[in-house]
């Protein structure tokens, strides 16, 4: 499982990814191709495949715990962290937590947004591994890398199964890496 992925799996999980998403024109607004991966999630064997990829590009032993950004990233958090024995935080949409947050407000692709994570969420230093479905402009991200710092944590990385590239999302991240398992 954290064997270095090689050039064939990569595009295979490429593939994979490809094959399981689903474009919804004008969606949640229009002019929007909304990508639908629910069926990703729906796959067994296709979803842990792309979480088995995740962990591997990270490697088990660089993180400590798993940020996953509301709502679809909860589904990834939730995969790496069981099959890595990590723990997962949820970054949340304003108003979800019950304690005391940190707040981070961002532009999306079709909106604006408050995103927050609880004060105490990360021990002092701790590596977060973050992730999400898609990465679109990057605004999502770069709160929520925003949000892990002022939090006391340090983020390790960060992977969505689909980039955006047309939306230059790594741009706002940089000189973050993203790992996309997807790049369309
Ligand atoms: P952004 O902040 O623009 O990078 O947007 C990324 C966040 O919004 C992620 O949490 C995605 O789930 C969601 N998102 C933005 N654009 C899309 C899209 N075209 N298709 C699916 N999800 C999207």
């Amino acid at each position: 499982m954290s064997e270095p992925t090689s050039e064939g799996t990569r595009v295979e999980i490429s593939e994979l990814v490809a094959s399981k998403v689903l474009d919804v024109p004008d969606f949640p607004k229009p002019g929007i191709v909304f990508k639908d991966l629910m069926p990703l999630f729906a796959d067994g064997p296709a979803f842990a495949a792309t979480i088995d990829a995740i962990v591997a590009e990270h490697g088990v032993d660089s993180f400590d715990v798993v940020a996953g950004i509301e709502a679809r990233g909860f589904v990834i958090a939730g995969a790496i962290a069981y099959t890595t024995g990590k723990g997962v935080v949820p970054v949340r949409k304003a108003g979800k937590l019950p304690r005391a947050t940190v707040a981070a407000s961002y532009a999306l692709e079709y909106g604006e947004a408050i995103l927050e994570v609880h004060a105490d969420a990360f021990m002092a230093g701790e590596r977060v591994l973050v992730v999400d479905d898609v990465l679109a402009t990057g605004g999502t991200a770069a709160a929520t890398m925003d949000l892990v710092e002022r939090a006391g944590g340090q983020v390790s990385g960060f992977s969505v199964l689909l980039e955006l590239a047309f939306l230059e999302g790594r741009s706002r991240i940089a000189p973050r890496p993203v790992h996309a398992l997807l790049t369309a």
